[in-house]
């Protein structure tokens, strides 16, 4: 079957291209024209814009956090809310289904589940593989671990610590490897309620910085594409820009990726001692070196719950619930918190929060190393892209926004002053090209011949956020699964993952380890394939070597 996308505005920054043009779908790739330019069947794409599908590289949509939030929330958990007694199970009411959906109406084809311990990540994958439509992929924890962080203290080889990374990814079919709060998560199981990149974790010696610096090295060794993904220590604080400014210049030449940036845009300035810090942040990120990359976790109005697996955090910000309720769970590596709130426009904080987060991505000069997230559902949930993607396309839909907050909020930041609008080849950068380079990922982010037909086709007009929210058509793997902002097929994507060689002695090691420790094999966290029910659930990424 072959499919001609016909007179789209194909916006492919990939290949450099943005010009109006036809697209070839086959077999589920992109395909060369025939050469007599005959097609099985032909769509007319003209006055649409033609972008890859998108790539969210970091939302929290599986795992034990997640249905924590789920136990927690019920009165916001679609899966409790009434429906026709003649609605299929299948479509509405599980979450796992609206995420899928919810995706790919919007034009995602690719997503990443960012901080899923070894230990859950058989569960973790069992959810995502009934997520429809989308492929997806989870980051594994590391650098709170007891045996991880014993590697570490006892001085061991570099090689064993790479090997130690290896053996995680591969058990728990990872993607990349992601430190959350590098120690401090262990060092608050010994009662340290502040901790920050050059503090020490007690009994195993280390500074946050050396956990970093080590994982960093070891995750490049093991030619991981995705370098390693880290949440900084000191979440949320007023004079947290300083630990991102520490943690950006400690990246020196290997790749490091910081995630949800504007959480730690914060200075202490001004009446209330909390501003925005996100100027001198940015101007940090475009002097580093190009291999440093930033995702902002932007912050959006509304209900949302806080999830995270930094449990120091989560402790320390139990007290701002809204509603008021929690839930803190500890364990071996990370254990995690959830904390539902709501972010307020008339609110001082949260509108220096939102402000703070439209600064980054005003003030990053290079759209391939800043990456959207809202940190779904931290900052807000995934759904609220395309409001995002307008905020920064239109500076009058800014204007419009900035208006509704409160004069004292503005004054500690200077969105005001910011003109920049983002071009939609900036925004397909940053949502397809450079997402799918950063996770190595060569197949898709791009409409070259032979790229996986993972395409969306969206209708301009005045309004943006409904043009980014409702996509005309989207293919994925080159079958139609969305028309005019609804899905009209249910397909399963696949779980994308790396498996990096580990030397034997590691795999021994680990036995011995597990069984000392809990009386188990190793094996009771490895994923097999089988465990997931489908056929080929999983997709291997290659490494470096
Ligand atoms: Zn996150």
């Amino acid at each position: 079957m072959l499919t001609r996308i016909k007179g789209a505005r194909i916006v492919d920054p990939a290949n450099g291209r943005d010009e109006i043009g036809d697209l070839w779908l086959r077999d589920g790739t992109i395909a060369a024209p025939p050469p007599d330019a005959r097609a099985d069947e032909t769509v007319d794409a003209s006055g649409l814009i033609a972008m890859a599908g998108g790539i969210d590289i970091h939302s929290h949509i599986a795992g034990a956090n997640v249905n924590t939030a789920r136990l927690l929330l019920p009165e916001q958990h679609r899966a409790h809310a009434r429906r026709p007694a003649s609605t299929p199970l299948s479509q509405v009411g599980w979450t796992t289904f609206e995420t899928g959906r919810l995706y790919a109406e919007m034009g995602f084809t690719t997503v990443v589940e960012p901080a899923i311990s070894p230990h859950t990540a058989l569960h973790a994958h069992l959810e995502l593989a009934d997520i429809p439509i989308i492929d997806k992929a989870i980051l594994t924890l590391l650098g709170n671990d007891d045996f991880g962080l014993g590697l570490m203290r006892s001085g061991e080889s570099a090689n064993a610590i790479r090997d130690h990374v290896a053996w995680t990814l591969q058990t728990s079919r990872g993607l990349g490897i992601k430190v959350v709060n590098a120690g401090g998560v262990a060092a608050f199981k010994d009662n340290i309620r502040s901790f920050s990149f050059d503090d020490v974790v007690p009994y195993y010696g280390l500074t946050s910085r050396a956990i970093v610096k080590t994982l960093q090295k070891a995750v490049h060794e093991a030619g991981v594409p995705h370098p390693l993904h880290v949440h900084c220590n000191n979440l949320g604080l007023p004079g947290s820009f300083e630990t991102a400014l520490m943690t950006i210049a400690a990246a020196e030449d290997l790749p490091l990726h910081l995630a949800h940036l504007q959480f730690y845009a914060y200075g202490e300035e001004g009446p209330q001692g909390f501003s925005s810090a996100a100027p001198r942040v940015a101007e940090a990120v475009n002097a580093a070196p190009k291999s440093v990359t930033v995702d902002v976790g932007q912050v959006m109005f509304g209900q949302t719950v806080t999830i995270s697996s930094d449990v120091l955090r989560q402790f320390s910000a139990r007290g701002q619930a809204r509603p008021k309720k929690y839930a803190i769970a500890d364990g071996d590596a990370n254990g995690f918190g959830v904390v539902p709130y709501e972010y307020r426009a008339g609110g001082f904080h949260n509108a220096v929060q939102f402000a703070a987060g439209l600064e980054l991505f005003l003030m990053i000069d290079d759209p391939w190393r800043v990456f959207f997230t809202t940190d779904h559902p931290n900052g807000a949930p995934f759904t609220a892209y395309p409001d995002l993607f307008a905020l920064l396309m239109d500076r009058d839909v800014r204007a419009e926004w900035v208006s509704r907050l409160p004069k004292e909020a503005l004054a500690v930041t200077t969105l005001p002053s910011l003109t920049r609008e983002y071009t939609l080849y900036e925004i397909a950068t940053m949502t397809r090209a450079a997402p799918a380079r950063l996770l190595g990922l060569a197949d898709r982010g791009h409409l070259g011949i032979s790229g996986r037909a993972d395409v969306a086709l969206y209708r301009p007009g005045k309004d943006i956020a409904q043009m980014f929210r409702a996509a005309a058509r989207v293919y994925k793997d080159g079958e139609l699964v969305v028309r005019d902002g609804e899905v009209t097929r249910y397909r399963y994507g696949r779980a994308l993952n790396v498996a990096p060689e580990v030397e034997a002695s590691m795999r021994r090691r680990m036995d011995e380890y597990y069984d000392a420790r809990y009386g188990l094999p190793s094996d009771f966290m490895r994923v097999p394939e089988e465990a997931v029910g489908r056929p080929h659930p999983f997709e291997a990424v290659a490494c470096a070597n």
